[in-house]
């Protein structure tokens, strides 16, 4: 029997909670957070840097404004990046009004400086461990609400539509089928596609596949960001050398200590500089020598305690670096109002593609981002009123299809990620992008089907590579995060 909520979200990132938060405003609304784990394995619990807003003295929301748009390179929707950037203040201030303190006070927090923002305007906790503050805060929070229902360890795997109109999803976990008025996706991005990311191993774009599916449009699959400064030479997911390491004065060089790019220029220009270098087998390293040891550690703990355990002291030594696939600008197109192009779906976060970033976005503008857009998709899809006509909610069981043996899943997996690093990642051309896209329409074809969530989740990766790999192809000229050699 299905289980019935006014409103579902799926995913308990940022944009997830602050939907869940701004509906649970509404008294009677009875809202339900279905998450793949319990948050902790969001793209926002890793977050480092910090969150962007418009509120030093001298700075103001037409500067951060100006300064999104020029990274965006012309493909940005203008009244979405007004609306996310004049929002910022006010949805920031509910936060810290609720308890949320920021590193050097609410009264006057210290701004932190990033690439492409020509402003002192990063709000950051405990220096490098922003989105775990903020994760665990809203959590925190939105379980002291009433009419807010966490359901962990519950994978959201297919979404219900009847005659145009959202009824409900299908899930694996403890329950198999909810109703509702209407669906917040908040599933984050696909940058663990790629086999050298940042991101959690299970950020691979399942919400941007149902939603698909289910009729959402997509959006800007080919913007992939590459961030340029992650520790080389591991394994899973490469781990992050803040921006703002570059912020506060690091360089970037090769072995000779030759500064081969302004360490401040955008994030795009940066990750190419550093991706030649590595191409012509030489080194790249974060410098920040400069920085005393004890500002770095204090500045940035997390940073300074990884980099101890792999032996490197940043004050006396380099910070061997490389690229890694960090975020996704693509997803599924949403209107000014969250709406997600089909009945009662909203999305919002880096599963959706609101048009604030265009072709480039401007560093720690998406905890903005899934902020203010989680808000506003909470408060619109809250509004969304019960169906006249009862729904045959119960008669539906997700579509899960026969079981086949093939490529297992562990092994298609890695295939996969391997193919869109080499054939869809910083540089591009189209031969290697038509390889690409055989290679992942081949593993489509060749992988077994079996119905436990992780097996669940890596074909619907697969068919977020392939509509990447499809919108690579078409995106012909090199734009914003987009470099194409031929
Ligand atoms: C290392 C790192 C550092 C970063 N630093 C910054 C920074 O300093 N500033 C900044 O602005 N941005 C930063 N970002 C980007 C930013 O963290 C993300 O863009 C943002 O947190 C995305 O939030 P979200 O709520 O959309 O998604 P997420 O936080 O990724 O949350 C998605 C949630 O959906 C759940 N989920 C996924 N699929 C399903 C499913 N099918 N069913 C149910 N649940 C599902 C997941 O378990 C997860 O809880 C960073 C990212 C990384 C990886």
């Amino acid at each position: 029997m299905a289980e019935k909520f006014d409103l579902l979200v799926a995913g308990a990132g940022i944009a997830g909670l602050s939907a869940a938060l701004e509906a649970s405003k509404q008294k009677d609304c009875q809202v339900a957070v279905l998450d793949r784990f319990d948050g902790t394995q969001s793209n926002t619990y890793f977050a480092q840097g910090g969150i962007a807003t418009a509120i030093g003295k001298g700075d103001s929301a037409k500067k951060h404004l100006g300064d999104t748009l020029r990274a965006g390179r012309g493909l940005c929707d203008e009244k979405v990046a007004r609306l996310i950037i004049e929002g910022g203040p006010a949805a920031i201030g509910e936060l810290m009004d609720l308890g949320l303190e920021f590193d050097g006070g609410n009264k006057s927090p210290e701004l932190g400086l990033e690439g492409g923002h020509s402003e002192h305007r990063v709000l950051h906790i405990n220096g490098d461990q922003t989105g775990k503050g903020i994760e665990l805060f809203m959590k925190k929070i939105a379980g002291e609400q009433k009419n807010i229902r966490f359901l962990g360890k519950t994978y959201v795997n297919e979404i219900f539509v009847e005659k145009k109109e959202f009824i409900g999803v299908g899930a694996i976990g403890r329950q198999t089928e909810f109703a509702a008025n209407a669906l917040v996706l908040a599933t984050g991005g696909y940058a663990a596609c790629f086999e050298k990311t940042t991101n959690p191993k299970t950020t691979i774009g399942s919400g941007i596949a149902l939603g698909a599916r289910a009729g959402c449009p997509l959006e800007g699959m080919e913007f992939v960001q590459f961030h340029p400064t992650t520790l080389s030479g591991q394994t899973q997911s490469n781990f992050l050398v803040t921006e703002a390491v570059r912020g506060e004065g690091g360089k970037i060089v090769d072995e000779s200590g030759r500064q081969i790019v302004n360490p401040l220029d955008t994030r795009d220009r940066v990750s190419v500089s550093i991706y030649r270098e590595l191409m012509l087998g030489k080194k790249v390293f974060v410098d920040a020598r400069g920085l005393s040891g004890e500002f770095f550690a204090q500045r940035f703990p997390m940073v300074h305690k990884e980099l101890l355990k792999g032996g490197i002291n940043p004050e006396t030594g380099l910070i061997p670096i490389e690229t890694a696939a960090h975020y996704t600008i693509g997803g599924i197109k949403t209107s000014i109002t969250a709406q997600a192009g089909v009945g009662e779906i909203y999305a919002a976060g880096e599963c959706a593609c609101s048009g604030l970033h265009g072709a480039n976005r401007l560093a720690s503008n998406s905890l903005l981002e899934g902020l203010v857009m989680g808000k506003i998709a909470g408060a619109n899809a809250s509004a969304q009123k019960p169906k006249s006509m009862a729904m045959p909610i119960d008669s539906r069981k997700p579509a899960l299809p026969d079981e086949r043996d093939g490529v297992p899943t562990k092994t298609s997996y890695e295939a996969m990620r391997k193919i869109m690093w080499r054939c869809c990642g910083v540089i591009r051309d189209e031969p290697n992008l038509k390889d690409g896209l055989a290679g992942i329409r081949n593993l489509e074809k060749k992988i077994e089907i079996r119905q436990d969530i992780e097996s669940i989740a890596v074909r619907n990766a697969l068919f977020v590579c392939e509509k990447t790999m499809e919108a690579a192809l078409a995106r012909k000229q090199s734009i914003g995060v987009h470099f194409r050699a031929n």
